[in-house]
């Protein structure tokens, strides 16, 4: 059966590949992205996947593109809750703006998203949630306090809402990546990088398309007995 899944930040980088892993297994899906048009263009017309514009950070702009989606390709079953920013900084120097916008982001966009389409999961007695935490929100990262707070909110979050949508069929999971070989790594200074690498056993970045995987089963009845978890796709640089 052809489920409906948004993914929020879908057009690029980890999102592009759980949008296209998604598709692959048969699900109608629909990617959310901010504002870079070129890209979403360019992701729609190689994938085939529709690409809807909103921001994930702006509660009623969530709630308005939820619906619709739901009016145009069909009630919502799944969503990845990918979206995601960084505005890295030292505390002492990090802005308030800095902090917000991460929180707003990261983790507002989450209850937003959730909002606008757990209670149809809820009510239909199907869903699938993915959201995707950090391994810095699982262990911190200097310089991070603002993404660190938000990522480790999320996998609160994920625990919370999974006791609520467990008696209705609605999963509600986490995935914790490591170091991933996209953009937003790509802006990591290349000595830092290479200090970070040398911290990974498995001794490479990770591919967006194992954390795709992982999102996929996770979405899967064969995962209907998996909730409230965090699956951690690290390469084995943090364990517990
Ligand atoms: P990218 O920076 O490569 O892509 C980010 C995507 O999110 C883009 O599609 C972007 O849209 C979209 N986006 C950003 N802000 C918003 C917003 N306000 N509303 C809607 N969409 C938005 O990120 P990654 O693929 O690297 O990361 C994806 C997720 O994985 C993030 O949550 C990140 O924190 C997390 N993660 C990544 C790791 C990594 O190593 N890469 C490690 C651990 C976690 P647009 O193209 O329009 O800008």
């Amino acid at each position: 059966m052809a489920r409906v899944a948004i993914v929020t930040g879908g057009t690029r980088g980890i999102g592009e590949a759980i949008s296209l892993a998604l598709k692959d297994r048969g699900h109608n899906v629909v990617a959310n992205y901010a504002g870079n048009d070129e890209k979403a263009k360019a992701f729609t017309e190689r994938t085939g996947i529709p690409a809807y514009r909103w921001d994930v950070g702006d509660h009623e702009a969530c709630l308005d593109g939820c619906a619709r989606v739901a009016e145009e390709i069909g009630p919502v079953d799944v969503v990845i809750n990918n979206a995601g920013i960084t505005r890295d900084g030292v505390l002492h120097k990090m802005s308030f703006d800095d902090w917000n916008e991460v929180m707003r982001i990261n983790l507002g966009g989450c209850f937003n998203m959730a909002k606008a389409t757990f209670p149809g999961m809820r009510e239909r007695g199907w869903g699938r949630i993915v959201n995707i935490g950090s391994i810095n929100g699982q262990a911190g990262q200097y310089g991070q306090v603002n993404y660190a707070a938000a990522k480790s909110g999320i996998h609160g979050f994920t625990k919370a809402l999974a006791q609520e949508g467990a008696k209705y069929g609605v999963t509600v999971n986490a995935i914790a990546p490591g170091y991933i070989d996209t953009d937003m790594v790509a802006a990591v200074p290349p000595p830092v990088l290479e200090k970070i690498v040398a911290k990974i056993p498995v001794g490479r970045l990770g591919h967006a398309y194992e954390i795709a995987r992982g999102c996929a089963f996770l979405c899967s009845e064969n995962a209907a007995f998996v909730t409230g978890s965090t699956l951690s796709i690290n390469g084995g640089q943090h364990m517990y």
